[in-house]
């Protein structure tokens, strides 16, 4: 039977909730029945909620509050872009979430795929050309992270190649939120997806931050609640944990960023000194603080985060968004990655939660398995 997990790094997949964020929805909850549709006193206190937490939002990403649409996750956001935009010619980088690829690959009439370099960084000069050859109006995606490398993708050069040819341009930054300054009015894309569960808040919260409301038509129809951009009575409680949530991080966002960059690197440092056949996935690119993706010579991931979770230590292999099962990451192939090597990446992503005691621990279960099931093979091949 698998120890308790002790040792949580996988961040990127869920965070836990902060206790902020807990009390805040338990209080919401224990008010009794509120619906902001409601024009009576506990419908106007369940308004004033819900528009509290748009605020708290907005303020995060920079942006207005009214730029703010909640949704009922990251991936109905992105759903609600790339159907509600209007676009009927989509560009997506390769290395988009699933609830960004599969959806616009399906949904729009017209989709091609803006490939990455080998450092996993969108290829500019491809986008651009992509752009010039068809003048249809486009919608261009590309994310602020990856969810599985920590890449930041330079969402400005992204920006001003889309506008000199009339395109709009929507960022998934469901990973970068709270783990990097994100301004919304600077960087100057159409559309933004972010998601609470990833900064503490709760699962199944999301919202579309749009340049104005009049970009989106909805998807799901019913009542005028969210400005009549997503029918259907709002979960109060959830959105003001999103609230207190996007409040929280934001304020605690540049000393995390450093204090955890310097927890990644030094655990990077200490497993590349003792094996040096390891590689840390798009090190030389620009990354999130808090994720590394890494690869053990010889030994399948699967394998690894088995090991690691009989230890007490929770990684993930590539993308934990596809239901627990373990695929070839679409994001490694599209960066050139061979699948033999890439079966051997796991993703280790650090938060709130992460210490010194965590990374030793990690570093140390990483090395007795690499000892035990990699090194010997990969010395003697
Ligand atoms: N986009 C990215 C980059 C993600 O990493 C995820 C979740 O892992 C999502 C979108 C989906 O967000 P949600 O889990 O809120 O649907």
């Amino acid at each position: 039977m698998a120890m308790q997990t002790s040792v949580y790094l996988d961040y990127n997949a869920t965070a836990p909730a902060r206790p902020g964020v807990i009390d805040a929805i338990s209080e919401t909850l224990r008010l009794g029945a509120i619906n902001p549709s409601s024009v009576h006193g506990p419908g106007r206190e369940a308004r004033k909620r819900v528009e509290r937490a748009r605020e708290q939002v907005a303020a995060m990403v920079g942006a207005e509050a009214d730029q703010v649409v909640f949704t009922g996750s990251g991936t109905e956001a992105n759903n609600l872009v790339i159907t509600g935009s209007g676009h009927s010619r989509m560009l997506v980088s390769a290395v988009e979430h699933a609830a960004v690829l599969r959806t616009a690959l399906t949904k729009a009439a017209d989709c091609d795929v803006i490939p990455v370099l080998s450092d996993g960084v969108v290829d500019l000069a491809a986008l651009e050309t992509m752009l010039a050859d068809d003048d249809t109006p486009t919608l261009v995606s590309v994310m602020a992270a990856n969810n599985e490398t920590g890449v930041l993708q330079p969402i400005a050069d992204v920006v001003r190649i889309a506008r000199a040819h009339g395109a709009k341009v929507h960022t998934d930054a469901v990973q970068a939120a709270g783990k990097i300054e994100i301004d919304f009015a600077a960087w100057d894309v159409d559309f933004m997806t972010l998601s609470a569960h990833k900064i503490g808040g709760p699962q199944g919260v999301g919202a579309v931050i749009c340049r104005s409301r009049e970009l989106l038509r909805p998807m799901v129809l019913g009542g005028g609640q969210e400005n009549g951009l997503r029918a259907g009575t709002e979960n109060v409680a959830g959105i003001v944990g999103f609230g207190v949530a996007a409040e929280m991080a934001a304020a605690e966002q540049a000393d995390e960023a450093l204090r955890l960059a310097a927890l990644r690197d030094g655990m990077e440092t200490a497993l590349k000194a003792e094996a040096p056949h390891l590689k840390v996935v798009s090190d030389g690119a620009p990354r999130l603080p808090n994720t590394s993706c890494l690869t053990m010579p010889g030994v399948r991931n699967d394998t690894q985060v088995m090991a690691f979770d009989l230890a007490g230590i929770a990684v993930s292999a590539g993308s934990a968004c596809s239901a627990g099962k373990v695929e070839p990451s679409h994001v490694l192939d599209a960066m050139g990655i061979a699948d033999d090597e890439a079966v051997t990446a796991v993703r280790i992503s650090l938060g709130e939660g992460s210490t010194d005691t965590h990374i030793n621990s990690f570093v140390r279960a990483w090395l007795e398995l690499w000892n035990r099931k990699g090194n010997s093979r990969t010395v003697a091949a």
